[in-house]
Order: structure tokens, then C-alpha cells, then sequence
């Protein structure tokens, strides 16, 4: 972190400094009482099961250089007492925020923000890969994406940070906007907003593309919109910026960045012809699907605006490693590959999901998915899992696993549909006993589903890691 001294922070944070020397500095932020290092500025969030303050005294034990707690806390005496040096703050978590953003006012990097329904952690991952060996670069880890993870990593930002690449997601309207004033970002990727084929489901993805535009909106003039031209929402957020868009693109002919001869290898993985307005270049991509392309892009474009040549750009994409559980593909002894794709699902990535998932199948083997619930879609949930089924029916997937209520109503659409094998279980635990008389070798099978289904438990079991 770039050095704050407490005055400076107690402005930033508009706090009272308590019992603390104004001009000693704090070198680090942290929310988790055993990450504390000397120097460090502890932050005291209320926490949904235990409460930071519970930790002031401790942390300060262990080195911490102030805490950030609220005004009026049960121990605001006991602190006082014993001399805890400390910032009196309204909100602890808006305090979090405002620290971080007194690091980035400080700092010479470019700040890059991606957001998106779908694609932001590869996408990310991919432009860390592509920036790392020539820039300085810091970047989220995970999907540390909220008000908390950002304001993280906003403060892993040293004196001699180029590049911070910060992804940033949404749970309500006005968070992307929130996050913006925290990161200020110089450069802003909007993947993706709309659901594909599920455009029917009334006009909340409007909804959508309104908040997820705030990060175009927050740029400065000199700053970079970059944009998925196949995607009509995000394209349409070019009319709301003031600076430079790039716009990149699989489908959109008139995109700026491009990828033209897209193929999947025998493993699903994409190959393709990058090109950028300076050049082209053949990219390998290790990550599989065809969307995966689509983030290359997204990073791509960013890399260029930022100076990276075409080469030094394809080279970075073939180099990057996909977070866990994200079309993670294994191979069994017995010849049946497992894609563990457990990480996260929403419509537009069980697509996508699936589409990969037949686009590998291999000679005399079968696409088998196994599904888990796609978690936080309100009204739509239902008809959203019976479209899946459909949808699987449609591609031609060969056997359809549903763990749980809602994917049962995905294998019963599928089943009407004409997807004559399905199988349906309660459990993630039940899975690989199921499978194992059915599969065989040269199968290749997909779990797919959100966090909460909880599908990495079978993806493990059935790769044989466990
Ligand atoms: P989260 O909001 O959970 O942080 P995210 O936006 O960071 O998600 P990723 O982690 O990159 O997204 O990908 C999540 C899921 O979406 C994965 O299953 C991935 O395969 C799929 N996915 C990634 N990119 C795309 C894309 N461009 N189109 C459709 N699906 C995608
Ligand atoms: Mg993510």
C-alpha cells in the first residue's frame, strides 16, 4: 500500500483520530484480524457473524497502527480507556472505501474496472496474464468484486504500481456507481448484460445495462470505454461515454478488436486469428469454449489501449491459468473427461456452458451434463430452468443430470423435448456413484450450476480428487 500518515486517513475517512500520533503512518488495510501486520490499518466491519471490533484490542496488540471504528460502539469506553489509537467513523465499510480511494488518489496507475453478468474473473485473469510481464500490475484476487474485495485491492496498490485491474460486480442498484467513486477507474470493460435466449423474460436486463453502464459513465474523457459489440446492451453504452471506445467482438464485423477462424481442438480449446487495429496474430487459448474467445477480446482491447504490441498481447493470452472450478478439465484414467464448471451459472453461462460442452464431444463418446441450480433469478427461475432443459435437448446433449428441484424441472422440459435420457438426484454427494455404471470411456460430462448447488463436491469425486 502506499503510506497513508493517520491524519491523512482520519481526513479521508472524515473520522476523529483518537489517542494516536497525527503523523505516524499506516502501510496496509485489512478487514481479517489475522492478516494484521505491523502498520496496518484495521478495519472493524460488522460482520455478518462476528463483529471486527471484537479484535480491536488484539490487533492493536499485534502491531496494527490504528483502527477504524464506529462512533458509537458498547466498547467505545473501553477503548478510551485504554488508549486504543483509533478513527471514530459513521460506517466502517464506507470508511473502508474512502481509504482505499485515498490510495488510488495517490497512485500514477491506471486503474481498469470490468463488469459484466458474465466473464469478469477470466476476463480479468486473462489481462493480468497479458499485462503482468510488461507493467507492473495488480489485480483482484478471485472475485474479490464488492465493496469490500475492491477497496482490498485498491490498497495492494504500492508507489510503484503501473496497472490495477479491478473486477466489479453488483448485488443492487447504485453499487457499480459506488465502486467507481472508491477506484475511479481510467479504463472500463463491460462484457456482457443481456441473457441470449432469454431476451423474452420482460425488460429487468434493461435494468441491468443501466447499472453496469455506470462504469462507462464514470470515465474520464481521456480515459477508455471497451465494449462487446455482440452484445446490443453493452454497444449501446458507446452513446453514453465522453472518451475513447474500443469495442471488441466474435459476431460484429465492425468491432474494432476481432477474432476471425475461431476452432476448438479436440479438447474444446479455442484457436483463433487476433486482430487489433495494429495487427494480427494467431492466439492458442488455454481455457475452454468458444465464450472464452470473447474475454480474450475484452483483454485484448484493454492491453492495446494500454501500448501492448499484438504480439506481446498473444503471447500473455496463451500463458494465463482459468481460476478454479471455471471449465476446469480433467481426465480420468478409464478415458471419461470431466469439465468442472462449478464455479458459478446463470443462463447466459450454462449456455455457453453447454454449447462447449457438445462442441467437444469426441468420436463414439457422449455429452453428459450434470446440472445444479442456477441460483438468485427471482420470478424467472422456473421457466429459466426449463429453457436449460430445452436448450440441452436442442444441442443434442446425450444424458442430463438434475441435482435438485429446479434442475428437475430443466430434465423434465428437456425430456419433453426429446432428450431421452435424464437422471435426477437430491444431492451433489450422489453423483459419482450414479454416474459410475453409466459412464463410459471417451464420455465427456459437464457439472455445471452456482455456488450455493455446490457441484465442485461431485466435480471432485468424479475427476477422482478426492
Ligand atoms: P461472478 O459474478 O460470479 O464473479 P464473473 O462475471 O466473474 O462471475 P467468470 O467467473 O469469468 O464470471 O465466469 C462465470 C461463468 O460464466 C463461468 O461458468 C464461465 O464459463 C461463464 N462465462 C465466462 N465468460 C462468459 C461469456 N463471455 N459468455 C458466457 N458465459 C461466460
Ligand atoms: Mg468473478
Amino acid at each position: 500500500m502506499i503510506p497513508l500518515s493517520l491524519e491523512h486517513i482520519a481526513v479521508a475517512t472524515g473520522g476523529r483520530l483518537l489517542d494516536a500520533d497525527p503523523e505516524h503512518v499506516a502501510d496496509s488495510l485489512v478487514v481479517d484480524s489475522r492478516q494484521i501486520r505491523p502498520g496496518a490499518i484495521f478495519a472493524a466491519l460488522p460482520g455478518e457473524r462476528v463483529d471486527g471490533a471484537r479484535f480491536v484490542t488484539q490487533v492493536v496488540r499485534e502491531g496494527a497502527a490504528v483502527v477504524l471504528v464506529p462512533r458509537e460502539h458498547p466498547d467505545s469506553a473501553s477503548w478510551a480507556e485504554q488508549k486504543v489509537p483509533r478513527i471514530e467513523v459513521a460506517d466502517v465499510q464506507t470508511a473502508l472505501g474512502h481509504v482505499a480511494r485515498a490510495v488510488r488518489l495517490r497512485s500514477r496507475a491506471q486503474v481498469v474496472g470490468v463488469t459484466g453478468s458474465s466473464g469478469k474473473t477470466s476476463t480479468k485473469d486473462m489481462l493480468a496474464a497479458v499485462l503482468s510481464p510488461h507493467r507492473r500490475t495488480v489485480a483482484n484476487e478471485k472475485s474479490f468484486n464488492n465493496e469490500v474485495g475492491l477497496p482490498l485491492t485498491l490498497s495492494r496498490i504500492s508507489s510503484d504500481t503501473q496497472i490495477a485491474v479491478l473486477e466489479m460486480g453488483t448485488a443492487g442498484a447504485g453499487q457499480i456507481a459506488e465502486l467507481c467513486d472508491i477506484a475511479l477507474p481510467d479504463v472500463g470493460v463491460v462484457t456482457i448484460v443481456g441473457m441470449s435466449h432469454f431476451e423474452q423474460f420482460g425488460n429487468s436486463q434493461d435494468a441491468i445495462a443501466v447499472e453496469k453502464s455506470a462504469l462507462v459513465r464514470a470515465l474520464p474523457p481521456e480515459g477508455l470505454a471497451v465494449l462487446n459489440a455482440d452484445d446490443e446492451r453493452v454497444l449501446a453504452m458507446r452513446l453514453q461515454v465522453a472518451c475513447r471506445v474500443l469495442t471488441y467482438g466474435v459476431h460484429n464485423e465492425d468491432a474494432d478488436v476481432r477474432a476471425t477462424g475461431v476452432r476448438l481442438d479436440a479438447d474444446g480449446r479455442p484457436s483463433f486469428t487476433l486482430h487489433l487495429p495494429e495487427g494480427t496474430a494467431p492466439v492458442d487459448l488455454p481455457a475452454t469454449g468458444e465464450h472464452m474467445v470473447v474475454n480474450a477480446l475484452a483483454a485484448a482491447a484493454v492491453a492495446t489501449g494500454l501500448g501492448l504490441t499484438v504480439t506481446e498481447i498473444a503471447q500473455g493470452l496463451a500463458s494465463f491459468t482459468l481460476s478454479p472450478g471455471r471449465m476446469q478439465t480433467s481426465e480420468r484414467a478409464d478415458g471419461v473427461r470431466v469439465i468442472d464448471d462449478s464455479y458459478n451459472a446463470n443462463p447466459v453461462s450454462v449456455e455457453a456452458g453447454l454449447r462447449a460442452l457438445v462442441a467437444s464431444r469426441r468420436e463414439g463418446g457422449r455429452a453428459v451434463v450434470v446440472l445444479g441450480e442456477m441460483a438468485d433469478l427471482a420470478d424467472l427461475a422456473d421457466e429459466a430452468h426449463r429453457a436449460i432443459g430445452r436448450l440441452a435437448a436442442s444441442l443434442g446433449v446425450d444424458l442430463f443430470v438434475a441435482v435438485g428441484a429446479r434442475p428437475e424441472l430443466a430434465a423434465a422440459a428437456a425430456r419433453e423435448a426429446g432428450l431421452e435420457h435424464t437422471l435426477v438426484l437430491d444431492k451433489p454427494q450422489e453423483v459419482a456413484a450414479a454416474l459410475a455404471p453409466l459412464l463410459e470411456p471417451a464420455d465427456v460430462v459437464l457439472l455445471k450450476g452456482s455456488r450455493s448447488a455446490g457441484l465442485e463436491v461431485a466435480a471432485q469425486a468424479l475427476a477422482g480428487t478426492t
